[in-house]
């Protein structure tokens, strides 16, 4: 049932619209970035409310129970709708699977949109959205001229640096939109991240968020193909991931996302938690998803980028149970893929 227009005007008071930010979509990204951005403005500015929104009530819940014993005096409240969190906050961040949960939340009946074309111009423009999803660059362009046409900003502002990046506050943000919005979106990135770049209007941040994961989709596959072959020729993985990491091959993939457990002995990658944490594989095969895609329409090859992607699938299809690991799991799928080989030969030597 949507809520009342009394409810929101409530809510508008409780939380002080002006004073409030809204995150919406806590997820392995969403809990650490709000978490940061949560903790570091509330020690500057005790009085600020917050706002979550979850489609998973739990979600929202357990990051309240967690925000809440740490900072006992914050004002957090839990919504229900994208629209709530809109009424309740004039800052409102997004962290959300991709391009079908963003056109919901965004566009839909009891989404941001609506919501904002019930303001007038003045409160609308005090309005800032930050999507830092990352989806189809052309959605986002559609979204985002949905949001200026209600006369609110808004930026995209996809992230690298993966759930260490997120919890540390590290982040680098891959910023899309006119200079007014980034200027007005930055101090709040800030709180999240280590670099802010400017990359250009509406969806460059996005446009460069998929450049760069086409070829961290790649790498992750050929690092888990190096360390594999390199185990066969007898070599420990501590020792083949320090050579790789000092010479040409070095990669984020090697020297932080290694696949092989003990490969980095400093670092806890995704491999040592049985691949838990981390970039869900589902995820990276959405990545090189939204990356062939436009290539096809812009005319512009990926070989490499088309093989990982269909390798991605495969993962998926014959490993349901990888889709939701760390995509560093590709190794598993390739161990098995060795071992099938193995029985493939001793059966014909049999
Ligand atoms: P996730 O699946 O862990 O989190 C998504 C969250 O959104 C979940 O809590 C889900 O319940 C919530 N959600 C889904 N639909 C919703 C809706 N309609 N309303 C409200 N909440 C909703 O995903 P993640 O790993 O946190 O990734 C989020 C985004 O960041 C993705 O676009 C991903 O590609 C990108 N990203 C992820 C990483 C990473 O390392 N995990 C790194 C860089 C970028």
């Amino acid at each position: 049932m949507r809520p009342s227009l009394r409810t929101l005007q409530a809510l508008e008071r409780r939380t002080t619209r002006s004073k409030s930010i809204a995150f919406i979509g806590l997820g392995r990204m969403g809990a650490e970035m709000a978490y940061n951005l949560f903790s570091k403005k509330f020690t500057e500015v005790p009085d600020s409310h917050f706002v979550v929104c979850d489609a998973l009530p739990e979600s929202a819940m357990s990051f309240r129970q967690n925000f809440l014993s740490q900072f006992p005096g914050a004002h957090l409240e839990i919504v229900q709708t994208p629209e709530q969190a809109v009424h309740a906050s004039q800052t409102v961040v997004t962290m959300l699977p991709s391009s079908p949960q963003v056109k919901s939340v965004y566009t839909e009946s009891g989404g941001i949109i609506p919501a904002l074309q019930s303001y007038d111009s003045e409160a609308s423009a005090r309005t800032l959205l930050i999507d830092s999803t990352t989806l189809d660059v052309e959605v986002a362009r559609q979204v985002a001229g949905d949001v200026v046409r209600a006369g609110a900003q808004i930026v995209d502002a996809p992230v690298s640096g993966g759930v260490a990046g997120a919890k540390a506050g590290t982040l680098s943000f891959l910023v899309g939109g006119t200079e007014s919005a980034f200027n007005f979106s930055q101090p709040l990135l800030a709180y999240m991240g280590k670099r802010i770049i400017h990359c250009g209007p509406s969806g460059a941040g996005l446009g460069a968020k998929i450049c760069n994961n086409l070829v961290l989709g790649v790498q992750q596959i050929v690092v888990g193909e190096a360390m594999l072959l390199g185990q066969k020729l007898g070599l420990e993985p501590a020792v083949l991931a320090g050579v790789i990491n000092s010479s040409t091959g070095g990669c984020w993939a090697s020297s932080v996302n290694n696949p092989v457990p003990l490969s980095l002995p400093e670092k806890s990658p995704p491999c040592e938690r049985d691949y838990e944490g981390g970039f869900a594989t589902s995820l990276m095969l959405k990545d090189m998803f939204l990356a062939t895609d436009i290539a096809d329409s812009k005319n512009s090859p990926l070989p490499l980028g088309q093989t990982a992607r269909d390798f991605y699938a495969e993962v998926i299809q014959r490993d349901p149970a990888l889709a939701k690991k760390d995509f560093s799991s590709v190794y598993r799928h390739l161990q098995r893929m060795g071992q099938d080989n193995e029985k493939g030969t001793a059966g014909a030597l049999e």
